[in-house]
């Protein structure tokens, strides 16, 4: 296992009890962000062994991963689905279309980046970002929730902060 691999097994273990279920959204991406997600359930990357699944419904998911700038016509869609995501309603962005609109910025037909409608825990930049990038910024999302829960709770800072993109 890499490095990243044994943190993200052990905080899921630790904050989300052995599982960790997202829901993928392709908001108006070309798909290639979405192959590399893909790419995250085969023999090479096998996330299955970390506890990590992805699930059909936003009710059942920890997580969102978003691929594409936000298009006119799939917005409402992105809003309900965050909506019905369970707590702590983490969202990644995935790619320079979702973080920032990439190429495609803000027309008639695209609002831009995700960040123009919801709030984004983390951003995974690239065109497209390699399944291991995407790791991280999943490792990323679990850290900075469990440091928000943290300090809503009094427990003082979650000093466990260990990645550094
Ligand atoms: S970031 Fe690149 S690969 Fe991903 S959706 Fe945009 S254009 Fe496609």
């Amino acid at each position: 296992m890499t490095e990243i691999e044994e943190k993200l097994s052990s905080r899921i273990k630790q904050c989300f009890a052995r599982s960790l279920h997202i829901r993928h959204v392709d908001s108006g991406s070309c798909n290639g962000c979405d192959f590399e997600i893909t790419a995250l359930m085969n023999p090479v990357y096998d996330i299955q062994r970390f506890g990590i699944d992805f699930v059909a419904s936003p009710r059942h998911a920890d997580m969102l991963l978003v691929t594409g700038g936000v298009t006119r016509n799939l917005e409402a869609a992105l809003r309900k689905t965050y909506e019905a995501t369970a707590h702590p309603k983490m969202l990644v962005a995935i790619g320079g279309c979702a973080c920032g609109g990439g190429m495609f910025g803000d027309t008639y037909a695209h609002l831009g980046g995700v960040d123009k409608i919801l709030p984004v825990s983390v951003y995974v930049p690239g065109c497209p970002p390699r399944p291991q990038a995407i790791l991280e910024g999943i490792l990323h999302a679990i850290e900075r929730a469990h440091e928000l829960e943290s300090s809503r709770k009094g427990n003082g800072a979650y000093a466990a902060r260990t990645s550094n993109v």
